[in-house]
């Protein structure tokens, strides 16, 4: 017998260790049967060298519930131990200034499991007594039990034992009684020991028989101890990776595709990732790649061991060089961990251009699902970018794919403007803007579907990456100025005549407090629309940049601006404006005159050199304006509501762009049929 002090520099580690790790403190069965493995692992490895020549037997793990005697029990049949290894493993717990590692780490704790051998000593987290029962296979050694109830003082004394390898058995404290359910048991060994090496039992399979479960003779086997990812590339079916997909994923849909992760240098690592379906945010949940250390359970939170980006592909990976026990943000700073980042990126990009290189027709038939990945790993991730150069397609309104240098090939003769920056022409909503792309079809161009919830970021990141290039959504202006190629002609209206257009036209737009409008006069081309509803391409860009600046909410309040573009060489608008003019002219001319010379006078009162009388005289001129401005906006207004050829062509631009609705929808129709 002998007895004797626990080899720590500070007397209270048990109460620490139950303190700081309490939160976590169902790791404890994992760091036991780790040992538990490792042990028999071990004595694998000592057969294989010839140091142990005994008969090595059944190696199973087996975990054990005694509800009555309120034990759990971890027992093996691996190397065991004899009294003097005890002493150096489990009695001198080989770590110094344990408290004040403590203090420092207390927001990690799991840091100090595993990490600094303290292993065994998680036990105490859930036990007020842990005996353990061990042999060697050492030959002739003597069976010992040692016990220690949670205090720095430990007891040991030598026993009868017949089977080689160690027992340990927990006493479980009243605060932990969970610990005494199997279902719970079997619940934790399937989180952490699924994969483990070695066969993990715990208790019996179980069949229905009779109307209950029964126990039937067979071990109830915890775990594959082959997992897919630790056997060679080459020697597995797709359907192989198939089914262990479906295993690690129930329910989902099955993945895209996959890559087999096998590295030993410059870092050990194997591992298997997925490529899910993804086709919108929604699907973008993290946490489905799964962390192991040996085959031993870790965690599901890798950020930091994978690309941000590639968090959403779902899976395995394994590395006994991912410093697994300290906190994050030490992950992050790792060195070692981040060349596993950029190595699981260059794989992952490698893999997908050999994709695009060796079967492009699948590559295209898979694209719009892996096309978000891509994008946010572009958007993300400079290094990603510049592999996924290569590989990342556009796809227009016929379907068709292209590569960036192919659709630059494509466009560059035929949408090259007068500054020779290429104009790459999109759609968001092929249906909703289907008349403006048929437009810009008919002038030979090429319109791209970007209808994804990144392809906004995404065009700016090229626009600023690649050369000479500009994205232009279809509806963004008139189809002719689109991708101008010459300067702008002038229109050949008098100053009056744009007034009286801009005027009617503008009375006849609708009065909307989310979208404001305004009118604009282009000499385009006799035979071209009338009127046509554009948005322009910078402002919808700020808006939804600023409606997406989180916290910020008043880009969703700006209101959305649109610009009627009237063709002032369209017949219809010179028919509209000759008999405007007739009707109207005479009593808007003389207003125009009073305007522009009260204007004069407002700016000779504002001057600063201008006299007391002359400045006295600004407050009613301004007045004077602003009522010959309202006289003449009625004038035009009544006109226009005179007149209904003019709703008609506003009404038949917004329909066109998909915003005549409601109440105005309704009138439109029914004046079309009254004027038929
Ligand atoms: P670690 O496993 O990180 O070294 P532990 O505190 O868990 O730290 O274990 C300390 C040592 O005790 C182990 O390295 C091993 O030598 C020994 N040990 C623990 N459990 C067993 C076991 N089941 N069989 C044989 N040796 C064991």
């Amino acid at each position: 017998m002998a007895n004797g002090k626990i080899g720590v520099t500070t007397e209270n580690i048990f109460p620490v260790i139950k303190k700081f790790l309490y939160s976590d403190n169902e790791i404890f069965l994992r760091e036991l049967v780790s040992n538990a493995i490792d042990a028999s692992r071990k004595l694998q490895t000592l057969a294989s060298f010839g140091d142990f020549k005994g008969e090595i037997g059944d190696l199973r793990v087996y975990v054990e519930v005694d509800k009555e005697k309120g034990t759990l029990t971890v027992s093996d049949h691996g190397i065991g131990m004899d009294a003097a290894d005890i002493e150096k493993y489990i009695n001198q717990i080989a770590f110094s200034g344990a408290e004040e590692f403590l203090e420092k780490y207390k927001d990690t704790a799991n840091s100090i499991i595993g990490h600094f051998g303290l292993g065994f000593y998680s036990a105490f987290m859930v036990a007020d007594k842990v005996v353990i029962r061990s042999l060697s296979y050492k030959e002739g050694a003597q069976a010992v039990e040692w016990s220690c109830d949670g205090s720095p003082e430990y007891e040991m004394h030598p026993i009868e034992k017949a089977d080689r390898g160690t027992e340990i058995i927990l006493h479980i404290d009243s605060e932990s009684k969970e610990y005494l359910e199997k279902d719970r048991i079997i619940a934790l060994l399937k989180k952490y020991c699924r994969f483990l090496p070695v066969p993990v039992v715990c208790g019996k399979k179980q069949e229905w028989k009779d109307g209950a479960y029964v126990d039937t003779d067979e071990d109830n086997v915890i775990n594959a101890t082959e997992p897919l990812w630790t056997r060679r590339p080459a020697d597995l079916t797709d359907d192989d990776y198939l089914r262990f997909y479906r295993e690690l994923m129930p329910g989902r849909e099955d993945p895209l595709f996959w890559i087999h992760l096998n590295v030993d240098y410059p870092f050990t690592l194997t591992g298997i990732l997925y490529f899910p379906k993804v086709k919108s945010n929604i699907d973008l949940q993290r946490n489905r790649i799964q962390l192991y250390c040996n085959q031993v359970f870790v965690t599901d939170q890798v950020e930091g061991v994978v690309p941000e980006f590639m968090t959403i592909m779902q899976g395995v990976i394994d590395s006994p060089d991912i410093p697994l026990n300290v906190s994050r943000s030490y992950l992050q700073a790792d060195r070692q961990v981040k060349q596993i980042s950029s190595y699981i990126s260059k794989k992952v990009a490698d893999k997908l251009d050999r994709l695009f290189t060796s079967d492009r027709a699948e590559f295209e038939k898979k694209w719009d699902d892996i096309r978000i990945f891509i994008e946010y790993g572009m958007l993300t991730d400079e290094k990603f970018f510049e592999s996924a150069r290569k590989f990342f397609l556009f796809k227009d309104t016929a379907g068709k794919y292209f590569s960036l240098s192919e659709y630059r090939n494509l466009v560059e003769p035929s949408q090259t403007d007068k500054d020779s920056t290429l104009i790459y022409l999109y759609t968001t909503n092929p249906t909703a803007q289907f008349a403006y792309i048929r437009k810009a079809e008919e002038k030979g161009y090429d319109v791209l579907v970007m209808d994804g919830e990144l392809d906004g970021h995404l065009m700016s990141l090229l626009e600023s990456k690649e050369d000479k290039i500009r994205f232009v959504r279809v509806d963004s202006d008139i189809p002719e100025h689109l991708i101008r190629k010459q300067d702008q002609a002038a229109t050949s209206l008098s100053a009056e005549q744009s007034d009286i257009l801009t005027g009617i036209f503008s009375a006849a737009l609708p009065k909307e407090d989310d979208a404001h409008y305004i009118v604009s006069l282009e000499s385009i081309q006799e035979n071209s629309a009338p009127a046509t509803l554009t948005q322009d391409e910078f402002m919808r860009r700020m808006k939804k940049m600023a409606e997406q600046q989180p916290g910020m909410s008043f880009g969703s309040q700006l209101p959305d601006s649109y610009q009627l573009v009237i063709n002032t060489d369209s017949a219809a608008i010179q028919q509209i404006l000759k008999s405007a003019d007739e009707s109207i002219g005479s009593d808007i001319r003389p207003i125009l005159s009073d305007i522009s010379s009260s204007n004069e006078e407002l700016t000779k009162a504002k001057a600063p050199d201008a006299s007391e009388e002359l400045k006295a005289s600004a407050d009613g001129l301004e007045t004077h304006i602003a009522d010959l401005r309202k006289r003449q906006s009625e004038i035009m207004a009544q006109y226009a509501g005179s007149h209904p050829i003019i709703r008609q062509i506003v009404d038949l631009a917004l329909l066109q762009a998909g915003q005549l609705k409601g109440r105005a929808l309704s009138e439109f129709i029914d004046r079309s049929y009254s004027m038929l």
